[in-house]
């Protein structure tokens, strides 16, 4: 394969090229602008986070934590190397001890037992001099890890609402009025096994409502917008499921977990290794399965609606009621579960069409704990994260892809006084908000038309002596071929005014 470049995208990454980025530029527009008619508002949080935000607000145990993020140690910077023999130990240990004093390296029991262990290394190399080379080296490469000991892990975010949970607390935002409403579009990165909709780079777009009351109506006008943006980006075949996942009491789905897990007991030798184990680890999540055979045993289990207490009975009540009030269509779906605690009340999901098996293209839910497990207040919250490359797959596949963008005008100039007129024609059309092609080099006019054509444009602007002499210049539709001339205004007038 001659032509084959040497490097590629790596797996689960693509480039997106000019076909394709107009429709998502049109897709995050429409974004912008509901989500500013329901009052929110952009941030960009970092695309790089301390690990631990993650491990705590999407919790360490699951797969996109465990095993999907992807993770590496930022080295400390400003410390002496510790491989440069010529200063002392002691002043190595120092400058450590230093930073932990100034707060640059942090107090953390596993940053205190690096820094007994390089004390150790350290005492250990200078006390001997007696040291065989492969000692000796193997000394030299423990002491050069240690600016790694020191080092703070970081991620790239795998998801954006830990992120705008820990920007909501670091900038004080419960002192603003309350709910903060915010919004974020951005790539996410989660090392999963890449296939059609899933990708290890992939977009979403998301809201976050912070802190205020948790009235149901909140829950509703979210979707609400939700479906608002879908509707205004064409997406086909959307629907909408919602469930209500209690709070986290004994009399509500502490309780029902409980019932689950019995239940889930009772019937384990039918299930497959993955609900097995889920049983013992999160028996909600059994109710997620996608697995054939386990769905006749999943339909006979018992039913969290069934077991709510009374307020998030009424809560969940009113979001439905709300809902229809806004003329929102939904079905509900006692399966659609979260798997972490601070999750409660309102879940949603919507799939669309042309998706095959990942049609989700949006989860949110409310999650009242998270921000206090960050850190923060206690402080309210319901969220959603759309999946911008399948949103926009689907709606490619049911032809709602925005067409081509040719040019509006291709120059088409001869001769050196045409094109000192072309070059001033280029940039007042360009002002006047024309896609304007001036070709750099002299070309036949035959040829300039067969460009043009090629660049889907739709006039040709035929610049040559003449022209510039009569001062009318000649305008070719290039649909029909007509031509017309024109004055340089009347040109202007004419292109403005179709
Ligand atoms: P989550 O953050 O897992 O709740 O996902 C929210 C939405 O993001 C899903 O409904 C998908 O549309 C999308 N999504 C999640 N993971 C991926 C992925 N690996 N590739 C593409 N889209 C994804």
């Amino acid at each position: 394969m001659a032509n084959k470049s040497k490097f590629q995208a790596i797996r689960g990454t693509r480039d997106l090229l000019p076909a394709d980025t107009a429709l998502w530029n049109r897709v995050e527009q429409t974004a912008r602008e509901v989500f500013g008619t329901f009052g929110f508002g952009e941030i960009r949080p970092p695309i790089l986070e301390a690990t631990e935000v993650f491990a705590r607000a999407v919790g360490g145990d699951t797969d996109i934590v465990s095993k999907e993020m992807y993770t590496f140690t930022d080295e400390m910077q400003g410390l002496p190397d510790p491989t440069d023999f010529s200063i002392s130990p002691d002043h190595y240990v120092d400058a450590v001890e230093q930073a932990i004093k100034a707060g640059q390296i942090q107090v953390t029991d596993s940053n205190l037992k690096s820094l007994a262990q390089l004390k150790a290394q350290l005492g250990l190399y200078n006390s001997r001099n007696d040291l065989n080379s492969t000692e000796e080296a193997e000394l030299k490469f423990r002491l050069s890890a240690s600016h790694l000991a020191f080092g703070e892990s970081i991620s790239l975010r795998p998801e954006a609402t830990a992120s705008v949970c820990r920007a909501y607390i670091e900038h004080n935002m419960q002192q603003m009025p309350q709910p903060v409403k915010l919004y974020y579009m951005g790539p996410m990165f989660r090392r999963e096994r890449p296939q059609k909709g899933r990708y290890r780079q992939f977009y979403q777009i998301g809201a976050e409502i912070l802190g205020g009351p948790d009235a149901p109506a909140i829950d509703a006008e979210l979707i609400e917008m939700l479906m608002t943006f879908f509707d205004k980006c064409g997406l086909q075949g959307t629907e909408l499921s919602i469930n209500s996942i209690g709070h986290a009491g004994d009399n509500c789905r502490r309780g029902y977990v409980a019932k689950l897990k019995a239940e889930l007991e009772k019937v384990k030798d039918k299930l497959g290794a993955d609900s097995q184990r889920r049983i013992e680890t999160n028996p909600l999540r059994v109710l997620d399965s996608k697995l054939e055979q386990e769905q006749p045993i999943i339909a006979t289990l018992p039913r969290i609606a069934d077991h709510l207490c009374d307020e998030c009975k009424a809560h969940y009540a009113a979001v439905k009621h709300e809902l229809e009030q806004r003329g929102v269509i939904y079905r509900e779906n006692w399966r659609l579960v979260r798997g972490l605690d601070y999750y409660m009340r309102t879940t949603f999901e919507i799939t669309a069409q042309g998706l095959g098996s990942q049609n989700a293209v949006c989860g949110g839910g409310r999650y009242d704990g998270l921000v206090e497990l960050l850190g923060g207040p206690p402080t309210k919250g319901i969220g959603f994260a759309i999946g911008e490359d399948r949103l926009i797959l689907s709606l490619q596949e049911s032809g709602k892809g925005a067409a081509p963008q040719g040019r509006d005008i291709y120059i088409a100039w001869m001769g050196e006084r045409a094109y000192a007129t072309a070059i001033r024609a280029a940039k007042d059309l360009r002002n006047a908000g024309f896609r304007v092609e001036l070709p750099p080099t002299e070309l036949k006019f035959g040829k300039a038309l067969e460009r043009a054509s090629k660049l889907g444009s739709r006039f040709a602007l035929i610049l040559g002596d003449n022209e510039v002499a009569d001062g009318q210049w000649t305008l070719k539709n290039l649909a029909d071929g007509s031509q017309q001339k024109l004055t340089e205004q009347a040109l202007l007038d004419y292109l403005k005014s179709l």
